[in-house]
């Protein structure tokens, strides 16, 4: 579309500045930002608020008042080891929050070394990790903190591009590791292939200590009845070329209570042990009665899911809403594309290359805060400036709708710009 190209007699750009303007005019304050659950999602778990009452002993007669248990409560392990795909012998129960569990394996690896390591990650001249883009900038603000070096490599839509992961991670020594959300990825909700799973386990690797960071943050967060199908990691590194090769984490930040949740990590009885000798320096055993009233809350898998049906019931409709906007406002018009999840948190707009900074500057300035264009690739630099991460959760459904459409209208005017300034 060029500037010549009137309807209705008037210029595209004229009316897209018109439309802005009347955006602008609303003096919206909407936040699109942060994956955050909404309060009625919380409201979801209200009974957590009650519990455990006056029970303080697990199931096997633990006392979870006090010390100790640095596995964390085996009935809460049982009933997250099928969703996270980890045995529930080898997944441990841990804090509040399954990025800490990330970050400090990251810095214990660059203080101790993990199992395999031929030194301390700190002792080596470089450390890089693969960064599947688009990505999650807390996995890159973990890098970026202790100087890991993060190589892109792009998602294709069912996991990342492995011909590059292979490569890279063959060939260099320096590339210790890589980030993985594997269901419903933050942010394009694509979930990884049988074959980039199987791949990521077999594939050679020039460092004899690389890690797979398998953050399954999203593995019951489904958007439809037919949840996405993902390979089991761990049983395909025990088959493949290092047993010792993936950590699993997870949590129920977004099941339960964002901010008083349980964290898990998992792996090989040797990653298990590590982490273990790690962890015993810093804590003499995790909360266990926010694991007990977990576990008395959620009652069993069954129970998870059931409880996970109705966080659905509440999300469907704004993704829904989401796609049936931009669908409206965009489609056809050559200026985005965006994906569709089938779970998870968010969705990715993709807009025409150099312009994803403009809008979220354009749409910022008409009262619509969007994560920072840039923040879903290292060191938040998006080099084509086109990625936009959409967080529909948080907003009520009213005001995600007219976030969307005031999105949809900066998206329209930055192109109309573009095209009218050639
Ligand atoms: N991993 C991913 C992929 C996430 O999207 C988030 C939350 N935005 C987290 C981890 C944070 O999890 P937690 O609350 O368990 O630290």
């Amino acid at each position: 579309m060029t500037s010549i190209d009137v309807r209705d007699g008037v210029p595209p750009v004229d009316r897209a500045r018109r439309e802005y303007a009347e955006l602008a005019a609303r003096g919206l304050r909407l936040d699109l930002t942060r994956g955050k659950p909404a309060p009625d999602q919380l409201d979801l778990s209200a009974g957590l608020l009650e519990l455990p009452g006056p029970v303080y002993r697990a199931a096997d007669g633990t006392d979870c008042r006090n010390y100790g248990g640095p596995r964390g409560l085996p009935e809460l392990r049982e009933i997250f080891s099928g969703p996270l795909q980890v045995p529930a012998d080898r997944l441990l129960a841990a804090g509040n929050s399954s990025l800490e569990l990330m970050h400090d394996v990251v810095v214990q690896a660059l203080l101790a070394g993990v199992p395999g390591s031929p030194r301390r990650w700190a002792e080596e001249e470089r450390v890089a990790f693969l960064c599947p883009v688009p990505g999650y900038d807390r996995h890159f603000a973990i890098c970026e903190r202790y100087g890991i070096e993060m190589i892109p490599v792009p998602m294709t839509g069912a996991g990342p591009d492995m011909d590059a992961a292979e490569r890279l991670a063959g060939a260099d020594p320096a590339v210790k590791g890589i980030w993985c959300v594997p269901k419903y990825s933050n942010p394009s909700g694509e979930t990884y292939g049988d074959d980039v799973v199987r791949r990521l386990a077999e594939m050679r690797t020039a460092a004899p200590d690389f890690r797979i960071f398998w953050d399954n943050a999203y593995a019951v967060h489904h958007l439809t009845g037919e949840p996405a199908g993902l390979a089991d990691l761990l049983a395909a590194c025990a088959a493949g070329a290092d047993p010792d090769r993936a950590l699993v984490f997870g949590s129920t930040s977004k099941v339960t209570l964002a901010g008083a949740g349980v964290g898990f990590i998992g792996g090989s009885p040797a990653n298990v042990d590590w982490w273990l000798d790690r962890v015993s320096r810093r804590t003499i055993g995790p909360d266990k009665v926010n694991q007990l009233r977990h576990a008395l809350f959620l009652r069993d898998e069954a129970g998870l899911h059931d409880h996970m049906r109705r966080q659905r019931e509440l999300l469907r409709p704004k993704f829904d809403a989401v796609e049936r906007i931009l669908a409206a406002e965009l489609g056809g018009t050559g200026l985005a594309s965006w994906t569709t999840p089938r779970g998870g948190y968010f969705l990715a707009l993709e807009v025409p290359e150099g312009c994803a900074r403009e809008v979220v500057r354009r749409a910022g300035e008409a009262g619509i805060v969007l994560t920072p264009a840039g923040a879903t690739h290292p060191y938040g630099k998006d080099p084509a400036d086109r990625t936009i991460r959409i967080a529909p959760t948080f907003p009520s459904l009213p005001d995600l709708e007219a976030a969307i459409a005031g999105l949809a209208v900066c998206v329209r005017l930055v192109g109309a710009e573009r095209a009218a300034t050639g």
